[in-house]
Order: C-alpha cells, then structure tokens, then sequence
C-alpha cells in the first residue's frame, strides 16, 4: 500500500515535463529561443541537453532533467 501511494507521488514530481510540452510543439520558441548575444532575429539550435546559437557560438545548458 504504502509502496504504491510514493509511486504516485513520485510521477506527479516530474520535473522534466516542461521541456515535453516544449519539444511537442516542434521548436523552442518559447523559451530562450534567441540568442541573447546576437538578440531576438537570431535563434537558438536546440539539442539533446543544450542550446547553441550558430551565430556566435553561445551555448545554454538544459539542466531541468534529472541526471544520474
Ligand atoms: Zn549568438
């Protein structure tokens, strides 16, 4: 019992969803989409754990998943 109630706490915990909703709308324009060195005509690449702008090579870690 008590087993089973922690397993539902811990999926309502997800921190990671953000970045799901984020991905399901295709590209990242909502959030730190641009490059804040080159400004707003300029967007950021997106990558598996980053944000890098081609432009000047500015990188932005994503660190809201859980690493490990
Ligand atoms: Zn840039």
């Amino acid at each position: 019992m008590a087993d089973e109630e922690k397993k539902e706490v811990i999926k309502k915990k997800k921190t990671s969803k953000v970045w799901e909703v984020y991905e399901a709308k295709g590209e990242l324009k909502r959030k730190n989409s641009s490059c804040p060195k080159c400004g707003d005509g300029v967007f950021m690449a997106k990558h598996k754990d980053r944000v890098t702008c081609g432009k000047c090579g500015y990188t932005e870690f994503i660190s809201q998943k859980k690493e490990e």
